[in-house]
């Protein structure tokens, strides 16, 4: 067993779970997944730092590595860039989830015509959890393409995970505002927001406190690397722990520059108790996924 694997087999064994639930992983087709490394390698205008990716693998290597991590639930997340690739990444995840029965049956979509006839199918379907990136997209939350996609996403109660904070660079379709008004008009929506809204921390908090069903993953907050640019602020820890119930691990693995037990570690040291830390490492996943 390597040091990483013990490490982390330590941490779920001693807060006595079965495992963890990590709900921002990523797997995407090989060609894209090869793109998304190579602009992390460039350090391009999205990116705007030295990101040197660690985990490198095949998708069998991954898989197992996860596996051997003990992370039992974990999501695929495909993102869709520009128009038109949506239902290449959604097949793709699909047939992904179908081999890989720890994998939540992850999709995207994409502000285009089509998007609600497809959002529509997958969710009848059986779909798990979407995923939209707007910093990647560039696109906003509430085009009026998207009316019927949140109205859908609302009465189903899908979860999607939504990067929308301005880190780790900030464009025109970043920040807290175009969720605001989307959750002004769908109230009801599963969200999840990615890396806590990184580096609007206050007000991404402040709604998951206003809105019942908002969530926040804790991707790559509280590491060493966020911690350098972007550190999530402590006089908001005690509103974390009043939020106890809608904080969701989440990892990035494997687009991360550190080993995995180190997102692990940075949960731990906020001191925030084992109740915390078994609720936000497997009881909150597990009872929004089931
Ligand atoms: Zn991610």
């Amino acid at each position: 067993m390597t040091d990483e694997v013990a490490q982390v087999r330590a941490f779920w064994q001693g807060l006595g779970l079965p495992g963890l639930f990590d709900v921002h992983v990523h797997f995407l087709p090989e060609n894209v997944q090869r793109k998304v490394y190579a602009q992390f390698d460039q350090a391009g205008p999205k990116i705007g730092r030295e990101w040197p990716i660690r985990y490198r693998g095949s998708h069998e290597e991954r898989v197992a590595h996860l596996r051997d991590l003990g992370v039992r639930r974990f999501s695929a997340l495909p993102y869709a860039h520009r128009p038109g690739i949506a239902t290449y990444l959604n097949d793709w995840a699909r047939s992904f989830a179908e081999q890989v029965p720890e994998c939540l049956w992850s999709a995207t979509f994409y502000p285009e015509p089509e998007a609600p006839a497809y959002v529509g199918k997958l969710v009848a379907d059986g779909v798990e959890v979407f995923k939209v990136h707007v910093q990647v997209g560039e696109f906003h939350l509430d085009a009026p393409e998207l009316d019927d996609v949140w109205g859908t996403l609302e009465d189903a109660g899908t979860p999607i995970v939504v990067h929308a904070g301005s880190g780790p660079v900030g464009n025109a379709y970043t920040g807290p505002d175009p969720l605001r008004r989307v959750l002004e008009r769908f109230p009801g929506l599963t969200v999840v927001v990615a890396h806590m809204g990184a580096p609007e921390y206050a007000e991404f908090l402040a709604l998951a406190e206003a809105y019942e069903h908002t969530f926040l993953d804790t991707t790559m907050v509280f590491t060493d690397f966020f911690d350098a640019e972007a550190p999530y602020p402590r006089d908001l820890l005690p509103r974390l722990v009043d939020l106890q119930e809608k904080v969701l691990l989440g990892s990035d693995f494997p687009t991360i520059p550190y080993p995995y037990p180190h997102q692990l570690e940075g949960l731990e040291r906020l001191g925030l108790g084992e109740d915390w830390l078994r609720a936000v490492c497997w009881g909150n996943g597990t009872r929004l996924f089931g």
